[in-house]
């Protein structure tokens, strides 16, 4: 990778595309423009020193076989075929819309024509005593998942703190190896809106069965210990913990664009074609952008790999010269130990759920309704289903809640091809 000196870049002399963000969206976007033709300068400012990497695997197969797990995106190799200059360690701390330049955390300074935020999220800090103690972690970074992974190795009394996605993976993951644990949730259910009811006391009565102990309802006061953690305080009495790790929920790092006088309101403002609402030379993609969506009531800001993935594409093809609307189909997954939860589309403001089990009591769908009609399906450990969901969502067939009424797969194909017909 070049070095540059002090000032405005003059690589290839030109400006190009900065993209601030050397993680799943922002590798996504630099990657479109090159396989979508584009041939002017592409510059990845990254603020972490690792090459681009997905996050998945850091709190699920990752803990468990930290040597068997790829996380890497792709090798650098990638980046210096496409002429794709990528800039580890490069963290932006300024972005001045009215020269089109932003400056790093060492003072150096690089010009753009287009600029596209993919700066993520980071995670909202554990509001407590305590949280400061050593043995007291959160993951969002592979840095995070080595030293979640190395003080696995030694607990034997875990408490996770926030019954999330990524609280329910770590808790598989310590619990796969070998240490008791506890899951405290504040809200009186896990996953908080993210599940429908039927599924989500599936869900616990499966990490319960596993081995996993979950108080939900339950608030964390202080953390204690002497220098390091012995104790977590909770309104419900102490739990003994020699490994804290929380997760309760992260917030968008949207503060260049802030900062730059760009509207952002919990995530980077832009409109259909993801481009700021304030200034048109600058998009936000990935957790840190809010965006319209077809499928939702209201702006949304999601983060998902999906989302990261496909915004990524869409500004890249659209600064490559093929502009369209963003309009993916939203989908996620969670793997819990053997649990495998996928959900497809957005169930906000949904008024109407129904299950349907598979012939494996293990597999369950729920189906849920805004206005009579079909918005997202969550499925656990159902992947067939899951996909059967996508396209069904995708092709926006008409699925009514009566089509599913007698909750068997009989009807449910049924609806299913009544939809493949009318479509
Ligand atoms: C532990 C974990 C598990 C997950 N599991 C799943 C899962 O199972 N399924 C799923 O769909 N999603 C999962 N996600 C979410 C998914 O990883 C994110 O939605 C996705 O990574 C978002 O991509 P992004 O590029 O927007 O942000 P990120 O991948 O977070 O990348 C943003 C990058 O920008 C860098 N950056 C920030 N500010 C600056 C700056 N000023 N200058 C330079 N660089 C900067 C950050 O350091 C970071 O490297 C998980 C996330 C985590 C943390």
């Amino acid at each position: 990778m070049t070095e540059r000196s002090e000032g405005i870049d003059q690589h290839s002399g030109a400006r190009g595309v900065i993209v601030v963000g050397g993680g799943q969206a922002g590798f996504s976007v630099a990657s479109t423009l090159r396989g979508a033709g584009y041939t002017g300068p592409v510059t990845v400012l990254a603020g972490e020193r690792h090459l681009p990497y997905q996050r998945p695997p850091l709190s699920k197969k990752f803990l468990t076989d930290p040597d068997g797990t790829r996380v890497e995106l792709v090798p650098e190799s990638f980046y210096r075929e496409r002429d794709i200059d990528l800039r580890l360690g490069h963290k932006v701390v300024a972005v001045d819309t009215a020269v089109r330049a932003v400056t790093t955390r060492t003072g150096l300074r690089f010009a753009y024509d287009h600029l596209v935020l993919a700066t993520g999220a980071r995670n909202r800090p554990l509001p407590v005593p305590g949280a400061e103690l050593d043995g007291v972690h959160s993951l969002r970074s592979f840095d995070d998942a080595l030293r979640i992974g190395a003080a696995l190795a030694a607990a034997r009394d875990v408490v996770v703190v926030g019954g999330g996605f990524i609280g329910l993976e770590l808790a598989q993951a310590a619990a796969a190896r070998g240490a008791r644990v506890t899951v405290v949730e504040l809200a009186d259910r896990l996953l908080g809106r993210a599940l429908s009811p039927h599924l989500e006391a599936h869900l616990r009565e499966r990490h319960e069965s596993g081995g996993v102990h979950v108080l939900t309802g339950t608030a964390v006061s202080a953390i204690e210990g002497a220098g390091r953690v012995r104790e977590v305080v909770t309104d419900r009495g102490r739990l003994p913990a020699d490994l804290v790790v929380y997760g309760i929920g992260a917030v968008p790092r949207d503060e260049l664009a802030r900062d730059a006088g760009l509207a952002v309101d919990d995530g980077v403002v832009v409109d259909e074609l993801l481009r700021s609402v304030t200034d048109p030379r600058v998009s936000a993609v990935g957790d840190c952008a809010r965006h319209p969506h077809p499928g939702a009531v209201g702006l949304v800001r999601l983060e998902c790999v999906q989302n990261a993935t496909d915004q990524g594409m869409t500004v890249g093809r659209r600064l490559a010269g093929a502009p369209v609307r963003y309009t993916s189909l939203p989908w996620f997954w969670s793997d819990q130990g053997d649990i495998k939860l996928q959900i497809a589309g957005l169930r906000t403001g949904t008024d109407e759920v129904h299950v349907l089990s598979g012939e494996s009591p293990e597999r369950l769908a729920a189906y849920a309704f805004r206005d009579d009609r079909l918005v997202a399906v969550e499925t656990l450990n159902w992947p067939a289903e899951h996909l059967a969901a996508r396209r069904l969502l995708e092709r926006g067939g008409p699925v009514s809640p009566a089509d599913l009424a007698g909750s068997t797969l009989g009807v449910l194909a049924r609806a299913r091809r009544a939809a493949a017909v009318r479509s």
